[in-house]
């Protein structure tokens, strides 16, 4: 059995065959084939019951890098963790890293995911400056944004389904040091978040928010929480050291860990930290990276797993969306302490498929409940409906395929480009 990062589903693949050599034609395994890097997606996007997985963790050299334009070629299983170790002592950091590094260049482009910068930055696709794709028919196309514009923006985005990513091409963000300036502060209500967040977001390459989806705020409604903002540090060198703790979660509990009550005094006491307001200095890890502290964290919710749900709002229903999607959440008494809300910027998104758009979006963890959590998707499926939104499919395991349609609308001409012989449970769920 095989599952993603959220456990669900767990799904029986024919074969399961690791790459370790680019170059080389795709394996005769049974079809439908996809690729897969670190699962650390959230259910489907990175699964194919009952046909073949292609695991490229393997396909991990570096290719070529130079040191003076920061522009790396590497093969695309190569993980954030790696290339984070190889490029910081040189000068240089990815351009946009979701919220771990153990991720693949193959997966962050075909999630085209998107940071904490997006609003600055936009997504990884901005900045991958051509790919190999190899396609079932024995083609290999060298893909750029100007050379193969239409492959490109099926590529970028596009979940695995338009071929094997052999290789990318990425431009680096020139850094001084492992280390950033940081300042938190504590909000009571979603208007101040939202007047946080404009004043904050000019200055500020990285921003983000946690939510307390239990405890009401100062207006009595739930939304308070804690603003984060970081940059890179422009010293060369810091004078203190870090080691990143080594915890793990151990094996699975019998039951979720994460329940009413054991949420609202969680929250209650994340809520009541030390915050900062003042910028100080902290390495880039456990600010970018807080989860990736604790190994194998995904386990506190026990063997039934775990949903998350993660929906971008269009910016003139943000703030009203964000506050019913809170409010319902908090009704039904679920939902996690990994809370977070985000604006994404205006830059038009690099592929059709690409989740990033302007407005808001929220991500929420919930303990699989059986019916009380799909009713209470269905709820907020409606909310982010009414307002013209969408939800993230690398963060999808139960999406109706209607929803999916109408999130992304430039599904069908993205169709012309999936490969005959690619396929995913994600892609025949919401295309069924
Ligand atoms: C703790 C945590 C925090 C996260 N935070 C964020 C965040 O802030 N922002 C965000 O956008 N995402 C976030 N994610 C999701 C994660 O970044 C994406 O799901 C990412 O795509 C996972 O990469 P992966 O290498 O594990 O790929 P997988 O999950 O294995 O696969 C993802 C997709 O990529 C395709 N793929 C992988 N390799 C290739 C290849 N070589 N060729 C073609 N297709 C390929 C797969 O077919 C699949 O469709 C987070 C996940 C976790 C666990």
């Amino acid at each position: 059995m095989t599952a993603s990062w959220n456990r669900i589903p767990r799904v029986e693949h024919a074969a399961e065959v690791p790459l370790a050599r680019r170059g080389r034609a795709l394996p005769e395994t049974p079809r439908p084939l996809l690729a897969h890097g670190l699962g650390r997606s959230y259910g489907d996007v990175c699964l194919n019951p009952g046909a073949s997985l292609l695991h490229t963790s393997g396909l991990d050299r570096f290719i070529a890098f130079d040191p003076a334009t920061g522009i790396l070629r590497a093969e695309a299983g190569l993980s954030l963790d790696a290339l984070l170790r190889f490029a910081i002592p040189r000068g240089w950091f990815p351009p946009v890293v979701p919220g771990t590094r153990c991720v693949t260049l193959g997966g962050a482009v075909a999630n085209d995911v998107h940071g904490k910068n997006h609003h600055q930055a936009g997504s990884f696709g901005d900045h991958v400056l051509g790919l190999t794709l190899r396609r079932s028919d024995g083609q290999v196309l060298e893909v750029t944004p100007e050379e193969r514009p239409g492959w490109f923006a099926a590529t970028v985005g596009g979940l695995g389904l338009t071929g094997l990513i052999e290789t990318v091409t990425l431009q680096l963000a020139p850094v001084r040091s492992a280390w950033m300036h940081a300042w938190s502060q504590r909000f009571t209500s979603l208007d101040e978040f939202w007047d946080l967040n404009t004043r904050s977001e000019r200055d500020w390459p990285y921003t983000v928010a946690w939510i307390d989806c239990l405890n009401p705020g100062r207006d009595g409604r739930v939304g308070r929480g804690i603003y984060s903002a970081a940059r890179h540090a422009n010293l060369a060198r810091h004078s203190a050291t870090w080691r990143e703790p080594r915890r793990s979660i151990p094996l699975d509990p019998p039951l979720s860990l994460v329940n009413r009550l054991t949420l609202r005094a969680f929250n209650h006491l994340y809520y009541r930290q030390p915050v900062h307001a003042t910028p100080r200095a902290i390495h880039h890890q456990p600010w970018l990276f807080p989860l990736d502290a604790i190994r194998h964290w995904n386990r506190i919710y026990g063997h039934k797993g775990f949903y998350q749900y993660q929906c971008v709002l269009p910016p003139a229903d943000a703030k009203e969306g964000v506050q019913t999607l809170l409010d319902t959440i908090a009704a039904s008494g679920q939902g996690s302490f990994l809370a977070v809300l985000k604006t994404f910027g205006t830059r038009p998104a690099p592929g059709m498929l690409s989740f990033p758009r302007p407005g808001a979006t929220l991500a929420l963890d919930f303990p699989e409940k059986g019916r009380a959590t799909e009713r209470l998707f269905a709820r907020l499926d409606a909310i982010v409906q009414e307002c013209g939104g969408a939800l993230y499919p690398a963060k999808d395991a139960r999406m109706p395929a209607p929803m999916f349609r109408t999130g992304f609308p430039r599904w069908e001409a993205f169709a012309d480009y999936v490969d005959p012989e690619f396929s995913s449970g994600f892609w025949r769920r919401v295309t069924a």
